[in-house]
Parts: structure tokens; C-alpha cells; sequence
């Protein structure tokens, strides 16, 4: 019988596969991805660069010069491809809840929860939930969604 000890590890085990999971998919739809040193209210802090000329997602510009004999590499605050100052970084904040489905009687259904340990009353609508439903390795849901909608399916009066 698994003990609560095992419970807790396997808990922050999912939990660390759902965020790798969000990490790597943010990640390749052009977000960089960062990870607090010290979490206290956010597990991600994401950024992405915006060119309002080329009406674009785009990066910064990277200069690599010799100076002075050497190696000069710049991240600039131009855009990459019109090399306009013309860049604004998105900047967003995510909580993620990462949940495994409890199978049911009923074939290919699973019963999933969203309980967050923390809740948000900001009116920053920079602040999202990400929840992450694993059914298994080749299946994973995202639902990313703004804090204040936490209610419509949290049920709010259970304690965090
Ligand atoms: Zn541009």
C-alpha cells in the first residue's frame, strides 16, 4: 500500500512532467522559458518579442563583432529582420497544475481535477493558469486560461 511519503513523491513527479511538458511546447511556439530561482508565486515567467513594423513575433537582434581583438557578442533591442527599434517584449506569468486522470469504469475516460494549492485575485490579466491533463505519454492537454476564471470549475470553497 502506498504510503503518503510515496504519494507526495509521485505528486511532484507529475508535476515536474507537466511542466517539462509546457516548457518544451511553449518553447517551440517561440517562447523563451524561465523557471524561478526562487518560487514563490510563479513556476514560469515566459518572454517573447513582438515588431509592431513587421507585425510579427520575432528576436532580438544578435550582433556578433570582433572588438578590440576580440569577441564581441550583443543581444540588441533591434528586430532580427527589419533591424528597426521597433520591439516590444511579451512578458507572462504562469502558475501550472499538472494533473494524471484517475481511470473510470468507462473505457478511454479518466476523471480529471483542478484544485490549485494557490490562488490569484489580480487584476494583471499578464497572470494565467496552465493546466496540464497527462493521459498518458503520447497525450497531454494544455488548457491555459486567465486567473480570474479559476471559479467557473474550481470549487473555491475548499481550502489550498
Ligand atoms: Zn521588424
Amino acid at each position: 500500500m502506498p504510503t503518503s511519503n510515496d504519494q507526495d513523491r509521485e505528486k511532484r513527479v507529475i508535476g515536474l512532467y507537466g511542466e517539462m511538458r509546457l516548457a518544451m511546447e511553449l518553447h517551440q511556439q517561440g517562447w523563451q522559458v524561465y523557471r524561478a530561482y526562487i518560487d514563490d508565486k510563479f513556476d514560469f515567467v515566459i518572454m517573447k518579442c513582438f515588431c509592431y513594423i513587421c507585425q510579427e513575433y520575432t528576436n532580438a537582434l544578435q550582433r556578433e563583432r570582433r572588438y578590440n581583438g576580440r569577441n564581441a557578442k550583443t543581444v540588441t533591442n533591434l528586430c532580427e529582420t527589419c533591424h528597426n527599434d521597433s520591439i516590444r517584449m511579451l512578458v507572462r506569468f504562469i502558475q501550472v497544475k499538472t494533473s494524471e486522470g484517475e481511470p473510470r469504469p468507462v473505457p478511454n475516460e479518466k476523471a480529471f481535477s483542478f484544485h490549485p494549492k494557490i490562488r490569484y485575485h489580480l487584476a494583471d490579466g499578464r497572470v494565467f493558469y496552465a493546466w496540464v491533463q497527462v493521459w498518458d505519454e503520447d497525450n497531454v492537454n494544455y488548457f491555459i486560461f486567465r486567473t480570474k476564471d479559476v471559479e467557473r470549475f474550481d470549487n473555491i470553497t475548499l481550502a489550498t
